[in-house]
C-alpha cells in the first residue's frame, strides 16, 4: 500500500466558515467529500428550516480556527448524533453521526467560499416536510411589495391566508 506523505495529503485550498456573530470559525480542505440535503425531521427541527444542507468533510480535513470555547453540544443519544452550535448566536456549526465516524458535516450556509462540491444528494426524503417549497411558480402579492406567493391550485379550494386578511 502506498503511504501518502503529509505534504502530499495537505490541501492547498481551504474553505472557511463562521457563525452569525463571528465568534466561532472553522475550515475544511477543499474539495469537500460531498454535499447533501438532509430532509430528516431531526435536522429540520434542530436547524429551524425546511431542510438542512450539509457539506461532508473527512474529520482529518476539518479544523476549528477560533471560538471553540463558545460551542455548546447537543447529544441525541437515540439518534447517535452530536450537534455543536455557537452558544452566543445559536448558529449550527457541526453535525456528527456515529454511523459515519470519519466524517463531519458542516452546514453549507456557514461557508462564504465554494466548497468544491455541488449539493446533489438528498437524504431522508421520506421525512420531507409537506410545506417545503419545491419551486412552484410564484407571483407578486398585490399590495405587498417584495412578497411573492404561490397561487392556490385550481383543484383545491384554498382557504384565505389570515396573515394577509385585513
Ligand atoms: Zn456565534
Amino acid at each position: 500500500m502506498r503511504r501518502a506523505t503529509p505534504a502530499a495529503k495537505a490541501s492547498a485550498v481551504q474553505a472557511s466558515g463562521a457563525c452569525a456573530c463571528g465568534a466561532v470559525r472553522l475550515e475544511i480542505d477543499v474539495p469537500a467529500r460531498w454535499a447533501w440535503h438532509d430532509h430528516s425531521e431531526r435536522s429540520r427541527r434542530a436547524q429551524g428550516c425546511a431542510y438542512a444542507t450539509y457539506v461532508g468533510s473527512y474529520r482529518s480535513r476539518f479544523r476549528w480556527l477560533a471560538g471553540e470555547e463558545h460551542l455548546t453540544r447537543y447529544e441525541d443519544e437515540a439518534a447517535r448524533t452530536v450537534r455543536s452550535f455557537c452558544a452566543r448566536c445559536g448558529t449550527p456549526m457541526l453535525y456528527e453521526r456515529a454511523s459515519s465516524p470519519t466524517m463531519v458535516n458542516v452546514p453549507r450556509a456557514v461557508f462564504r467560499e465554494r466548497t468544491g462540491r455541488e449539493t446533489r444528494y438528498h437524504m431522508n426524503l421520506a421525512e420531507q416536510a409537506d410545506w417545503t417549497w419545491l419551486g412552484e411558480p410564484l407571483a407578486p402579492l398585490k399590495g405587498y411589495p417584495g412578497v411573492m406567493w404561490e397561487r392556490p391550485r385550481k383543484s383545491k379550494r384554498a382557504p384565505r391566508d389570515p396573515m394577509f386578511d385585513l
